[in-house]
Parts: structure tokens; C-alpha cells; sequence
């Protein structure tokens, strides 16, 4: 079966968040059940190198406003399909986000070029090669199975991976024609939201199974509270969506062979994280007492994680003799505002903004704890992170993180099942309850040390979601 996944990044080579990470490791999880698959990006700048090797495979004349080809490059075992459009993609700076903060003023542009690019190969194929399914991601990709909805001619069936509602790529309904869209497909039936063309709506519409990533998500987004206005457009696909928790590269994040770690451990040899604490307590300038956790956050700074809960919730961390380590980037008031509490509490809470890959994975090495206070969380990659390097995760119970971690309450603890710590609702005062309780916890060494070994051990890698997603391909196909 080949699969053509259609998606605006992919680690190792360009990543913002956890999309990146997904595309960059469901396709070998794939390959070891026999599934091959193509990945489709842009040529960012950040992809010139590997687009070097890459061979010619298909061009469009005008592809939005300018010329346009497909680069065919095999790199770190990917087979990628770069679109090279430099009049959309060519740019310096952030994938999405011009310097300025603000999305790029040609955004639709840029994105339908790869919803456009993606459906004609997945209508025509590349040389004797041809895409069985079509695997769109977020609305970026949203607009395939539009275009493929409107051609006159046979075309595969696509599944649609919900990452986060949150981002729904609405623009103006005068971009209906310059996008190249038939105007019948502006309804309320099609992808019509509110007097606006939305591409996620169409990515719904259209395409024959819907997919987001915990179960937990894929039921909260068919209610109001979570859906952002598609809950009832999902309740009324319910019988065609489901939810499939991702999985991580269980080879990138390993304590035992991460090369980012000062010091590698594993689930029989515990003791050797105490040395990457040192390191993540000397990076962030914190004071190197013992006697409670170190907790830290990687993240988005943003109020979806929660960070102006976390802030709030600072006075009862320090009081309890804890520590937090923060990296993070993202809105620049809550940036400021987590820097000056990095001021107040001077030793105890230390912040690092930016995006530094290497520092995150010595953070879940070195930390006991991470939190993650999320107001609404599809997946959540860090608590997955936390759970393979034996930082518990203290999580809001929400979408994949109500999913994946197993609270440490009483008769968890007894039954040996405990993972890290969930609360809710997302205030100040229930999270600070449960960074009380995470304390609590941690002066019990024996049995935190027991948590930690379960957390270790719990499966968080791709097998039975690479599963999920085959049996998913196959109805398509059956259909
Ligand atoms: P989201 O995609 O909503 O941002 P996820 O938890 O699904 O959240 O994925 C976030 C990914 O980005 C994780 O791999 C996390 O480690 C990484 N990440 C977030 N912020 C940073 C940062 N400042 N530096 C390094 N990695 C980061």
C-alpha cells in the first residue's frame, strides 16, 4: 500500500510543534507493517540542503501565482516530495509567521499551492508510482480532498488528521476563484464557516475519514466547550472519526542512548539521571537543594498550555521548596510575565526562552517532574516524553493527556498503576494542588521511584497507533 502523506512540516528537517514530530515518525512505523509512504512538504529554506539530491518529478507552469516543482529526495530514510514554489515558500523566518508576528499575509496562497500540488499527484501519480491513500494533516493540508472532490475523474480516498482544532485556516470568500476552488463548493454543506472559506471545514467535508489524535479529543471536539464551531459538522461525520493516540520515535527519545543527556539512564539504572538534574539546575541557575522535585516546563507559551495558570501557581511551587526550569516560546506577554517571575523567585524558577531541541531533551532527562496544565490538549507529545525518561507528568485532564497519563491517587498507588498526576479543572488553585500532591509524592522515594518505573515502561511508542491507522487505510480502501 503506498500513502501519500500531505503535511507543512516534519522533524527532523522543519518542526513548530508536535505535527512535526508525528510526520517525522508515522511513516517508518508504517514501513515496518509493510505500508510505504511519501511525504509531502514545502521547500522551506531550512529544507534547501536536502533538496539538493532531490530529482525532478513533476512542474506546474502557475502554481498560485508562480512556477512551481516537486523535488523527489531520499534523506534519513524519508522519501520526500518537496514543493518547490519560491514565490510562496522562499522566505526567511518562521514557517507561518512573518517577522512581524502576524501570519504571513499570503498564507492561503502558500497552502493551497500544497493542497493544490498534492492533488494532482495523488489524481495523476509520479511516473509509474501511485498514492493508494491520500494521509492530510491539519488544516494546511485541508484543502486536498476539496480539489480532489471537484476533479472529473477517479482519485484515492483521504484521511484527515485533526492535530488542533484550534487552527482552522479561515479566509476570505473572495479567494474562492484565485485558489482555484469551484464556487459550488461555497455552501454550509461544503467549506463555507461563516461567511468565510475555511480549509479545515473542507478537509472534514471532504475527505473519507476523519481522524484526530487521542480519544479523548475526538470526543471533547464534538462538543461546544472544545469543537470551535465544527462540533456539529463532526458530530454529524461521528460515524467516520475516530481517535488514534500518537505515538514517539522511540529511537530519538531514549534516556539510554540520547546523546543531549550528560549522563544516559534506563529503568535499572535509575541513579544515573540524578547527574542530569545537576546539569539542568546549573544551566537554568537554580539552587542545587534536594529535598523537593525539579519540575520543568517545555512549551509553547501560550494560555492553550496554561502558562498564565502556571504563573499563578508559582507562589504555592517555591513554597513547597520545589524548582521549575522553563523553555518556552510563544505570546510575548506571557513571555514577559514568566521572565520576571524567573526574577522574583530568583534560584527556584529559571526561564530560558527560545526553541532549543537538545536543552528539551536534557530537561526530561535531568527533571523529576513536568507539567503540563493545558486548557485543551489533542495529544501532547511532552507527557509522552516524560513518561520514556521517568519524569512523571503532572497533567490538566484533557484530550491525550487524560489518555496517557495514570494518576498517582490512592488506589492507583496501591494497585501499582500510577504514572504522574492529572487534576482539573484548569485554575490556579487545582494545580497547585496537584504540584502539593506531586511534593507529597516525591518524599515517598520508594514509592515515587516505583512511579517512575512504570512510567518508563508504559508503551508510548507507535506500534498500536501505526495499527490503528492501517486498519483505518484498509476500510478506506474496502470501501
Ligand atoms: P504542540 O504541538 O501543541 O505545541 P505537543 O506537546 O504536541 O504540543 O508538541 C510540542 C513539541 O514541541 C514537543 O516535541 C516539544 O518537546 C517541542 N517543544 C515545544 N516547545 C519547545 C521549545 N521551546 N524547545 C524545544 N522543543 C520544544
Amino acid at each position: 500500500m503506498n500513502v501519500l502523506f500531505v503535511a507543512s512540516e516534519c522533524a527532523p528537517f522543519v518542526k513548530t510543534g508536535g505535527l512535526a514530530d508525528v510526520i517525522g515518525a508515522l511513516p517508518k512505523a508504517l514501513a515496518a507493517r509493510g505500508i510505504s509512504s511519501r511525504v509531502m512538504l514545502p521547500l522551506y529554506p531550512a529544507l534547501t540542503k536536502v533538496a539538493e539530491a532531490g530529482e525532478d518529478v513533476a512542474s506546474w507552469d502557475d502554481l498560485m501565482g508562480g512556477p512551481a516543482q516537486l523535488l523527489a529526495a531520499q534523506v534519513e530514510g524519508f522519501d520526500l516530495l518537496l514543493l518547490d514554489a519560491p514565490h510562496l515558500f522562499a522566505r526567511d523566518g518562521n514557517i507561518y509567521l512573518g517577522t512581524d508576528g502576524k501570519d504571513w499575509p499570503d498564507n492561503a496562497f502558500r497552502f493551497a499551492a500544497l493542497s493544490r500540488a498534492a492533488a494532482d499527484v495523488a489524481a495523476n501519480g509520479i511516473g509509474t508510482w501511485s498514492a493508494d491513500i491520500v494521509h492530510a494533516h491539519d488544516w494546511q493540508a485541508g484543502l486536498v480532498p476539496a480539489y480532489l472532490h471537484q476533479m472529473d475523474q477517479p482519485t484515492p480516498p483521504v484521511a484527515l488528521t485533526i492535530h488542533n482544532i484550534a487552527f482552522q485556516g479561515l479566509f476570505s470568500q473572495d479567494l474562492m476563484a484565485p485558489l482555484g476552488l469551484d464556487a459550488s463548493l461555497y455552501s454550509q454543506e461544503g467549506l463555507e464557516y461563516w461567511g468565510n472559506i475555511s480549509f479545515l471545514k473542507a478537509g472534514i467535508t471532504y475527505a473519507q475519514k476523519v481522524t484526530t489524535v487521542s480519544p479523548t479529543y475526538a470526543r471533547e471536539i464534538m462538543e461546544p466547550e472544545f469543537g470551535m464551531g465544527l462540533e456539529g459538522l463532526l458530530s454529524a461525520r461521528q460515524a467516520d472519526v475516530s481517535g488514534i493516540l500518537n505515538g514517539i520515535d522511540l529511537d530519538v527519545w531514549d534516556p539510554e542512548n540520547d546523546e543531549d543527556l550528560v549522563a544516559p539512564y534506563s529503568v535499572r539504572r535509575l541513579k544515573a539521571k540524578a547527574k542530569n538534574r545537576d546539569a539542568v539546575l546549573a544551566r537554568f541557575g537554580l539552587d542545587p537543594t534536594d529535598a523537593a522535585p525539579l519540575f520543568c516546563v517545555v512549551s509553547r507559551l501560550t494560555t492553550q498550555k496554561g502558562i498564565d495558570v502556571l504563573i499563578d501557581a508559582l507562589p504555592t511551587l517555591v513554597a513547597c521548596g520545589a524548582r521549575l526550569a522553563v523553555l518556552g516560546s510563544g505570546d510575548r506577554e506571557l513571555e514577559a510575565r514568566i521572565v520576571a517571575a524567573a526574577h522574583e523567585y530568583s534560584g527556584k524558577v529559571g526561564v530560558i526562552i527560545g526553541y532549543d531541541e537538545p536543552l528539551s531533551h536534557l530537561m526530561q532527562g535531568g527533571s523529576d517532574a513536568i507539567l503540563i496544565p493545558s486548557r485543551f490538549e489533542p495529544c501532547g507529545l511532552t507527557q509522552l516524553y516524560g513518561l520514556r525518561y521517568g519524569t512523571l507528568p503532572v497533567v490538566a485532564r484533557t484530550g491525550g493527556l487524560a489518555d496517557t497519563v495514570i494518576d498517582a491517587n490512592e488506589a492507583a498507588l496501591t494497585a501499582n498503576c500510577a504514572t504522574g498526576v492529572q487534576f482539573a479543572p484548569v485554575t490556579p488553585a487545582a494545580f497547585a494542588q496537584a504540584i502539593h500532591r506531586t511534593c507529597d509524592l516525591f518524599a515517598r522515594p520508594k514509592d515515587w521511584a516505583a512511579a517512575m518505573r512504570r512510567a518508563m515502561r508504559h508503551p508510548v511508542g507507535w506500534d498500536a497507533s501505526s495499527a490503528a491507522y492501517e486498519t483505518i487505510y484498509r476500510s478506506m480502501l474496502d470501501a
